[in-house]
């Protein structure tokens, strides 16, 4: 029978409970080596690994377009494609004329 065992967690050096219920659980996995994390180093491990490339962002980068500012000719970019038949404006005249 199982029995709960202290471990230590290789990674912060906290002590841990690992549980009978977990024991047989790893038991019928068939692993034979005790978790030398605890569980938090477990699940921040898990966090890092999983997701490669995202950077915590979850909203997909906006493509943003070159455009020349109608009022002062700034370059400037806006988030949509120019089309010509509207005049673009750079932020500080689009919040200038905004404000008027
Ligand atoms: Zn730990
Ligand atoms: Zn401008």
């Amino acid at each position: 029978m199982f029995q709960d065992k202290i471990l230590t967690c290789r990674d912060c050096g906290v002590e841990f409970v690992f549980s009978a219920s977990e024991q047989e659980f790893y038991a019928e996995k068939g692993f034979t080596n005790d978790p030398s994390r605890c569980p938090e180093c477990r699940a921040a491990r898990k966090r890092q690994g999983g997701y490669n490339g995202n950077s915590g962002s979850s909203r997909p980068q906006r493509e943003m377009y070159d455009a020349i500012c109608a009022e002062c000719g700034a370059k400037t970019q806006v988030p949509f494609r120019p089309s010509g038949d509207r005049p673009v404006y750079c932020r500080d005249c689009f919040d200038k004329r905004n404000r008027r």
